[in-house]
């Protein structure tokens, strides 16, 4: 097919969410021309639909609530959450800049950072939450982008082939969604910002082979399908830690999606009680992280549970996806909806006809339930037998009563293309491929595999972001523009030494 459409830039951005934005803000800022390639129809990628949380180690909302963090602090819980699989070197640098280069470079661009949570693993809680969530970070990059003048933004138009002639990157082949019609850019460095691979089944269990034949559920973003992934081996470059991707327990199909694959992550008060399909407890359901419940849930067979609530307990229900809230607000007639509607979630009047429609072990299910609001009743501090907190619990024993299917759902990408520290990617050889750089959760949220095997949270959009600037600035570097990233943390450390 002949190209309809050529371009000439300087930085060629292949991916409009969180890492390709902040890589098109740098470079723009440094004075190259750039050229953003986005296949969805619009930008923003899985940042836009994410909760937004970002790991912010030392801020001034963690002080004004008396939380003492620092990188130090933070990088040491990190490590070992990473369980020998982090990058060093990456831990360090996103750590050292996450205040300046993240937290209040957002600020600048209008992003009002609003409550800090806590999340296992981490001794201080640092997990920032901005306000309306991804649309608000994500929403304020757009703009800047918007802003600075990015020459062209094309989307709807997937990147299908990367052009490399002599050993050096000088372009990309793409193609529009809708039309078909062909576009063809030449650049002086490209940068995959393409996001992970949790959107693609064949993909998630190419590298957990041991997940064959267990329903698995898919919750990256749309966009996610491994793209980029395809586009760096065929130019040999190195990927690595695969097989570390993000799954969440909590997680039940949504009903919306006629596919059947894709998952919805929903939360509750932690008093809720999981069983398997032996009508048995098997995890301390406070601990509901992907470091904990998720290889707990691994463990059961078959690898499904239920979530067992009563007529209060739903009411706390909420759905990790932007269709269930308007910005801070849940919207509760669409939980309901989907409490109602989807085929994965059982309601009755009385545990014993919950315990049939779930096909469990009926006398099994209720001496599991009946336990429960004993321990309850009596006012213990843990149950015996997980040593879960009971302080916050309370019965079960208000109808109507449901059981809420959790199958493993892949989230996000702990592994992906190797980069050096400037996000050039390396080859086998650990040499950099002329002219390509890689940032975000195509690179593992940055440089390869920053979170090793578990993410004590936030870590996974504030380092796409994070290299994504990094990327710009080293990119625009190779293209002729700006001197490569410094950042402020790194100004302030040079005035003050
Ligand atoms: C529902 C949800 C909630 C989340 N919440 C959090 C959170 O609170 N905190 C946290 O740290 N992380 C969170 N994450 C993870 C986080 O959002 C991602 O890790 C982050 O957005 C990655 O940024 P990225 O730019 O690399 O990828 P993305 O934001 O996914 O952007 C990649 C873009 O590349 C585009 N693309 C792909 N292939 C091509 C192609 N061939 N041509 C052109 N364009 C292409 C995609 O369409 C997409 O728009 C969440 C993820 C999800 C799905």
């Amino acid at each position: 097919m002949s190209v309809k459409k050529s371009l000439a830039v300087d930085v060629a951005i292949v991916g409009g969410g969180g890492a390709g934005l902040a890589a098109a803000i740098e470079a723009k800022r440094a004075g190259a021309s750039v050229a953003m390639i986005e296949k969805a129809d619009t930008l923003g990628g899985a940042a836009i639909l994410s909760g937004g949380g970002c790991l912010v180690a030392g801020s001034p909302l963690q002080e004004m609530q008396g939380i003492h963090d620092s990188p130090d602090l933070a990088f040491e819980d990190w490590m070992i959450w990473g369980q020998g699989a982090a990058d060093e070197a990456w831990v360090r640098y996103y750590l050292d800049h996450s205040l300046h280069d993240l937290y209040l470079w957002a600020e600048r661009l209008g992003v009002t950072w609003e409550s800090v949570r806590p999340h296992e693993g981490n001794r201080a809680q640092r997990w920032h939450r901005p306000k309306n969530a991804g649309k608000g970070l994500t929403g304020a990059l757009i703009d800047t982008v918007r802003t600075l003048g990015a020459d062209e933004i094309l989307a709807s138009t997937a990147v299908i082939e990367i052009l490399r002639r002599d050993g050096k990157v000088y372009g990309l082949k793409a193609v529009n969604t809708h039309s078909g019609e062909r576009v063809e850019i030449s650049s002086k460095s490209l940068i995959l910002a393409s996001g992970g691979f949790n959107s693609n089944l064949d993909m998630v269990l190419a590298v957990r082979p041991e997940l064959k034949g267990s329903r698995i559920l898919l919750g990256g973003g749309p966009g996610a399908t491994g793209d980029g992934h395809a586009l760096a081996r065929d130019l040999g470059a190195q990927l690595t830690h695969l097989e570390h991707i993000w799954f969440y327990a909590h997680a039940t199909p949504d009903y919306r999606d006629p596919s059947g694959i894709r998952g919805l992550v929903f939360r509750m008060a932690s008093d809720t009680i999981w069983v398997n399909q032996q009508g048995r407890r098997f995890h301390d359901e406070s601990l509901y992280g992907g470091n904990s419940a998720t290889p707990a849930l691994l463990r059961q067979s078959p690898r499904h549970a239920w979530a067992i609530l009563d007529a209060p307990l739903i009411t706390t229900m909420e759905v990790a996806d932007p269709y269930y809230r308007s910005g801070a607000q849940i919207i509760r007639e669409k939980i309901q909806a989907l409490l109602d509607q989807s085929p994965y979630i059982r309601k009755a009047q009385s545990l014993e006809e919950l315990g049939r429609k779930m096909e469990t072990d009926v006398p099994t299910f209720l001496a599991t339930v009946e336990h429960h609001n004993k321990a309850c009743a009596d006012g213990l501090e843990r149950e015996a037998e997980f040593g879960k907190l009971l302080k916050d619990s309370k019965k079960l024993d208000l109808p109507p009563y449901y059981a809420i299917q959790m199958f493993p759902l892949a989230r996000k990408n702990f592994g992906g293309i190797k980069t050096d520290m400037k996000c050039r990617v390396l080859n086998q050889g650990m040499d950099p491929i002329c002219g390509l750089y890689a940032a975000g959760e195509v690179a593992g949220m940055a440089g390869g595999h920053i979170n090793g095997k578990a993410g004590l949270e936030g870590t996974m959009l504030g380092p796409s972001i994070f290299s994504g600037r990094v990327a710009g600035a080293w990119a625009a570097q190779e293209a002729g523009f700006g001197a490569g990233f410094k950042g402020d943390a790194a100004a302030l450390h040079s005035q003050t030494s």
